[in-house]
């Protein structure tokens, strides 16, 4: 008889987009003549930058002879992309991180949930609530948790971010070993200070833990006083991982590609006590259970860190942010309290009611859809999450029915 895994019986099965999917559905089919605008989505709308595009059929071309031809690539990524990660994104801004300390993966979902794998069953686990639910799900399915009890799952440490907070959580204060944060985050839009930050790697430090990272939104910061990575922190070599993703910039999220930065100076204990080397360790996982991502790919996401890629890029990225500051203005001045959307595609509205019934009244009186933010976790309850990921025809006719309401 084959048996399954019972952590797997524990997650709470997530209705959230399906529930959303089955109202917006029945709205469409009861009214059919009425134009549905979706702001729920955190999925790009726009193009790929032509610089990438360009990149792209130049390597497939690569491919079709045998002396450009690439079979098996290093797990690990080329060594042109890492090397254009390295210099641009850490070395141009002071932060020191080599190339061989940079993983190229297929995405940061996929980095985020399976980087538990190295740590032992019995760590303590801190995760910020509401959050990107990945972080909590997959050490739900690995038996780090317990069931789930009115929406928490119990044996997490779970990190309110809330009004009062400015839905930048303090470290705790008992000890955690993991520590999952976002910034600039996923659903509030919320970013951290560098004081934040200093913050939290002091503790990690303090307490032997490790933070994980996940830096998917940096290209949406404009205040030149944030940082744009953890390394940017005194210490943070020794105590954080940092999650980094195409997708949200250069709009990979069809064509899948991310990375991972592992310092070498982080360990990690066994039960002794003794030290290893998280680098080693992951690295023996990635090319363990990884290929690598196509060469086509690689050489598309090289081409962000050209001359004209980063001005494509930052034009995107602008775009987006463009229509972010269209729906804050908009939403502030019909007295709403709204975080993020100065540094980050997503606005978090406080509705001044259940999050359900504020979205049940944007689809059936604007037809507009948004994301309740209590499919993020009990603190997201009154909010909801609206998306800049949209064309601007759109996102100023979704502000004009709203007015309307
Ligand atoms: C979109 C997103 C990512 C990126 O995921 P990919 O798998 O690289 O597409 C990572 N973290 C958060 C919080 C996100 O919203």
């Amino acid at each position: 008889m084959i048996t399954v895994n019972e952590n797997f019986l524990k997650l709470k099965a997530s209705y959230l987009f399906s529930d959303i999917a089955k109202r917006v559905n029945r709205f469409q089919e009861e009214n059919n003549d009425k134009q549905i605008i979706k702001l729920g989505i955190g999925d790009v709308t726009q193009p790929l930058p032509p610089t990438c595009i360009n990149a792209l059929h130049a390597a497939v071309d690569d491919l079709s002879k045998t002396d450009s031809f690439h079979g098996y690539g290093p797990e690990q990524g080329y060594a042109f992309l890492r090397e254009a990660i390295a210099q641009n994104d850490y070395s141009s801004r002071g932060a020191q991180v080599n190339a061989d300390e940079i993983f190229i993966s297929d995405g940061s979902k996929c980095d985020t949930g399976n980087f538990q794998e190295l740590f032992s069953q019995d760590i303590t686990i801190a995760i910020p609530d509401p959050v990107y639910p990945v972080y909590v799900d997959t050490n739900v399915m690995a038996g780090r948790t317990g069931n789930n009890q009115d929406g928490r799952y119990e044996g997490l440490v779970y990190l309110d971010s809330t009004e009062s907070n400015g839905f930048v959580p303090a470290p705790p204060k008992e000890r955690v070993d993991l520590i999952y944060l976002c910034f600039p985050n996923n659903p509030t839009g919320a970013t951290a200070t560098r004081e934040q930050l200093t913050e939290w790697v002091n503790y990690a430090l303090e307490h032997k833990s490790l933070i994980l990272f996940d830096a998917a939104y940096v290209s949406f910061i404009r205040d030149e006083s944030l940082p744009r990575s953890i390394y940017e922190i005194e210490g943070a070599r020794r105590c954080a991982v940092e999650f980094r993703s195409f997708s949200k910039n250069a709009g990979f999220t069809g064509t899948r590609c991310a990375f991972t930065v592992v310092p070498k100076e982080i360990e990690v204990y066994d039960s002794e006590g003794k030290g290893h080397s998280l680098h080693a360790l992951w690295n023996r996982r990635h090319c363990t259970k990884f290929n690598g991502v196509s060469y086509p790919v690689q050489k598309a996401a090289e081409a962000v860190y050209s001359d004209s890629g980063k001005k494509e890029v930052r034009a995107l990225t602008d775009y987006y942010l463009e229509n972010a500051r269209i729906i804050k203005d908009k939403m502030s001045s019909l007295g709403y309290s709204c975080t993020g959307g100065d540094n980050s595609p997503y606005i978090w509205i406080k509705s001044g009611m259940k999050s359900w019934d504020f979205f049940d009244d944007l689809l059936n009186r604007a037809a507009i859809v948004c994301t309740p933010g209590v499919g993020f976790g009990n603190c997201g309850e009154g909010y909801i999450r609206i998306s800049a990921f949209n064309s601007r025809e759109n996102v100023i006719e979704a502000m004009n029915r709203i007015s309307a309401m």
